[in-house]
């Protein structure tokens, strides 16, 4: 046989070994685990489910943050400076719901709704370098999206394709070669990309997240800032009641399948080589 007939072959027969025990996101298990979010709240909202099942499973997860959300107040007393420090404490509890202690958590420190005005050359070559530091075995991101990225918010549209591209040229060692030259960062190839906020036709894996789901409400509702009241007149508790209704209200809206609380993914297989 010769061997360019063999290789396929072969592929087939890895591809049945790998197929027989098909790759679970919630069940990784002492990895290193990336998430790049666009705010801090966008991780809590998609994933903090699937992080707090993999924080049981004594995953090495960090979190980056490419902004620092300073402009989502409606509080006409608000100032960025002090709702940066807000939105950056709540960040820090929801983490800590999640089971991700704040020195895991890393802010890129863009302006909200600025990271368009970013270098794109200087962005990507911040988040290769973070990837080839890191070297993860999953990375979750935001979806690029075949329709959602028409209508993303700013730093959604930029974070997404910037952690997407970021992802391709860290394998690529003629990528920015002064990270492997002057810093001694190999080039690393994500094993693992996992993709959240997919619109329903896009995802492709969906984690069950019963038994944490009560655990993400609260992660939710500690972005306290983003919720009314306190987004029009910034207060830094709830009235019980208040904070009580919302959170039926948010589990009445749990996402589900098959009658499971899930977080939907776009695990890629492929596709985003083209
Ligand atoms: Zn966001």
């Amino acid at each position: 046989m010769k061997f360019s007939v063999l290789v396929p072959v072969l592929a087939l027969v890895s591809a049945a070994v790998v197929s027989a025990q098909p790759f679970q996101l919630e069940k990784v298990q002492g990895k290193t685990i990336l998430l790049f979010t666009p705010h801090p709240d966008d991780d809590t909202f998609c994933c903090a489910g699937t992080l707090a099942l993999l924080a049981k499973q004594q995953n090495n997860i960090h979190i980056i943050i490419y902004t620092n959300d300073d402009k989502g107040s409606s509080d006409l007393t608000m100032t960025s400076e002090r709702l940066a420090k807000i939105r950056k404490a709540e960040e820090e509890e929801a983490s800590r719901i999640a089971g991700i202690p704040k020195q895991n958590i890393h802010w890129l420190q863009f302006h909200d709704g600025m990271l368009e005005y970013a270098s794109p050359k200087d962005l990507v070559e911040e988040v290769t370098k973070i990837i080839r530091t890191y070297r993860p075995h999953v990375i979750l991101s935001i979806d690029p999206g075949s329709e959602t990225v028409r209508w993303h918010k700013t730093d959604h549209r930029m974070a997404a394709n910037n952690t997407a591209d970021a992802i391709r040229a860290a394998e690529w060692h003629l990528y920015f070669p002064n990270h492997r030259l002057h810093d001694g960062l190999e080039p690393w190839k994500v094993p693992v990309e996992a993709y959240y906020y997919v619109t329903p036709r896009d995802a492709n894996y969906w984690v069950n997240i019963d038994e944490v789901a009560d655990l993400k409400l609260d992660a939710s509702l500690a972005h306290v800032s983003q919720w009314a009241p306190s987004i029009d007149k910034y207060r830094p508790d709830w009235d019980p009641k208040v904070r009580e209704a919302l959170k039926q209200k948010l589990k009445a809206r749990t996402p589900k399948k098959d009658g499971h609380a899930v977080e939907a993914f776009r695990i890629a297989t492929g596709f985003n080589q083209q």
